[in-house]
């Protein structure tokens, strides 16, 4: 018996979101003394950094695949190859799309948005765009489970999969993807992918003032966000609001200038590595949560970092 996560590519190497299946299938194969097998579509280097997830061998289709039924048929599969009853993808756009497909095929149940590992026979998952939890039981053998993005995390520590060829006849493709239009702005890498996001909230006082803010995020490299209020009155689009009602993220650095910190912002963002607080306000609740707290005006430090950073790069 095994768990099989399923693994997007991205540029020849697994994307985040995969590589957080694949580390959430390892994790709950070593629980239940299994294998972990992780399945990838296209050109890949090696085990493309699966092993170190956790999983123990990678089965390796070599065509590129954009076609959800292609994908569903090579997922059922490989899990018949592999014995698996489990199912682990990426709750993203193809997890999404293949997930549900899926679980037909293999007459399994599906939970899908799952944000921990199951416990006592139950798995918990968001609800209500995130204003509850809610822990489900499934009753039947095969179960197909899809991750929110940056939820459970990548895992690390393991050694080098074994990766061997796989092939299964996937029919035709029904559907083409002719282009990807990137909903961020300045080909800024997606929010549930970045490694480095510069944040700002109310305190900003009112969308003209977002250059600062944006222009520390380019010194950096980093992915622009918001606090809820700041979308809803239409401050900054939609798709940079992060929080329990928003975009969870994970990245490695995580700097907040004039957010109060409210726990409905924390739910989305306190997984950071490292967060930084730059706040007026002394006894904003956001400072217990930091790793470095700034007290001061956003307007007079952001320029300072952004001037401090550039300075390194010189
Ligand atoms: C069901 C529900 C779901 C929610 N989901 C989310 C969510 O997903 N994400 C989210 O963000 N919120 C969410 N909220 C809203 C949340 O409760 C807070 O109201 C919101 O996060 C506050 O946004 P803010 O910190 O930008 O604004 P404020 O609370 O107004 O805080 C502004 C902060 O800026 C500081 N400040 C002011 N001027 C400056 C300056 N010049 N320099 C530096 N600091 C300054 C102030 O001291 C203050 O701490 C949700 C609420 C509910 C009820």
């Amino acid at each position: 018996m095994s768990v099989l996560a399923i693994v997007s590519l991205k540029n020849g190497q697994p994307t985040k979101g995969g590589l957080e299946a694949a580390s959430y299938a390892a994790a709950f194969a070593k629980a239940q003394g299994q294998d972990a097998v992780a399945l990838v579509a296209g050109a890949m280097t090696s085990d493309g950094g699966l092993g170190a997830t956790g999983i123990d061998r990678v089965l390796h289709f070599s065509t590129e695949l954009s076609d959800s039924s292609q994908w569903t048929r090579l997922a059922e599969a490989a899990s018949k190859e592999c014995g698996a009853s489990t199912v682990v993808l990426s709750h993203d756009h193809t997890g999404r799309a293949i997930g549900p497909r899926l679980a037909v095929r293999l007459q399994a149940g599906m939970v899908s948005g799952v944000t921990e590992l199951p416990r006592d026979g139950a798995v918990r998952k968001n609800v209500f765009s995130g204003k509850a939890m809610a822990d489900v039981e499934v009753s039947t053998n095969a179960v197909v489970y899809s991750v929110t993005p940056n939820a459970f995390g990548v895992r690390e520590g393991g050694s080098e999969a074994e990766a061997s060829p796989f092939a299964a006849e996937v029919g035709e493709a029904r559907e083409h993807v002719t282009g990807f239009d990137l909903a961020s702005a300045d080909g800024q890498t997606p929010l549930p992918e970045a490694d480095l996001v510069v944040s700002a909230g109310r305190g900003l006082k009112g969308p003209e003032n977002w250059g600062i803010v944006e222009d520390l995020a380019n010194a950096l490299g980093a992915t622009t966000a918001c606090s809820r209020p700041v979308s809803d009155i239409g401050w900054r689009p939609h798709h940079e609001h992060v929080g329990q009602t928003g975009i969870t993220i994970r990245p490695n650095l995580y700097i907040a200038a004039g957010i109060s910190g409210a726990i409905q912002h924390l739910a989305g963002v306190n997984q950071s590595k490292v967060i930084v607080v730059i706040n007026t306000d002394p006894e904003a609740p956001f400072f217990k949560a930091a790793d470095y707290g700034i007290v001061g005006d956003a307007f007079e430090v952001l320029p300072k970092l952004t001037a401090a950073v550039k300075a390194l790069d010189a």
